[in-house]
């Protein structure tokens, strides 16, 4: 665990008496946050706003996680850009030495109810992972630009947004005809 950064928080003085509250922002930049064509640009901040509480033997983080991301257009390929929000509550845990003994009485055992909390290592809680895992889970998996979306045509690739390609009614006999018998009727109306 890194001992410093934007997302690194001292929890000494939180931790020293139960039950302390204590807001934190916090925003930086986290790499590789992609998921199938769909990011957080590289030089955009992911953002952290929670308040930590502490219990014995841990710290509760509740609040939200955002990061804006950019992606394409599953339907027609054009730049789509978003925003995630993503409403966090997660726990932060005591692992080593350190950790409470009566908690468990095993606490790193890996099957146990406490493997999806974060480790609280010495006096310090890194908000990085959670941040990162809030993120990752809420990317969207086919953006698209707009909820009506053509696409694109299939046979020539044209964009149908905007308009119709010329491949977009074929040419089929059964038309010509119906084509044919419409002429027809309208024909002796002026
Ligand atoms: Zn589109
Ligand atoms: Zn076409």
């Amino acid at each position: 665990m890194p001992q410093s950064g934007p997302f690194v928080i001292p929890a000494a003085a939180l931790r020293k008496v139960s039950g302390t509250t204590r807001r934190v922002r916090a925003s930086g930049r986290i790499d590789d946050l992609a998921l199938l064509g769909v990011a957080v640009p590289a030089g955009a901040d992911v953002a952290v706003d929670v308040t930590l509480s502490s219990y014995p033997g841990g710290v509760m983080a509740v609040g939200s996680v955002s990061a804006p991301w950019e992606g394409e257009c599953r339907r027609c390929g054009e730049p789509v850009l978003g925003v995630v929000e993503v409403p966090v509550h997660e726990r932060y845990l005591v692992r080593g030495p350190g950790a409470v003994p009566d908690r468990t009485g095993a606490p790193d055992r890996p099957d146990g109810p406490d493997e999806d909390a974060y480790p609280l290592e010495g006096d310090l809680l890194d908000l990085e992972p959670l941040a990162r895992d809030a993120v990752l889970l809420e990317l969207p998996l086919a953006p698209v630009c707009r909820p009506g979306c053509r696409g694109l045509c299939p046979q020539c690739g044209a964009d149908l947004n905007s308009g119709p390609c010329a491949c977009a009614e074929p040419v089929d006999p059964r038309w010509a005809a119906l084509d044919a018998l419409r002429d027809g009727e309208g024909g002796g109306l002026p």
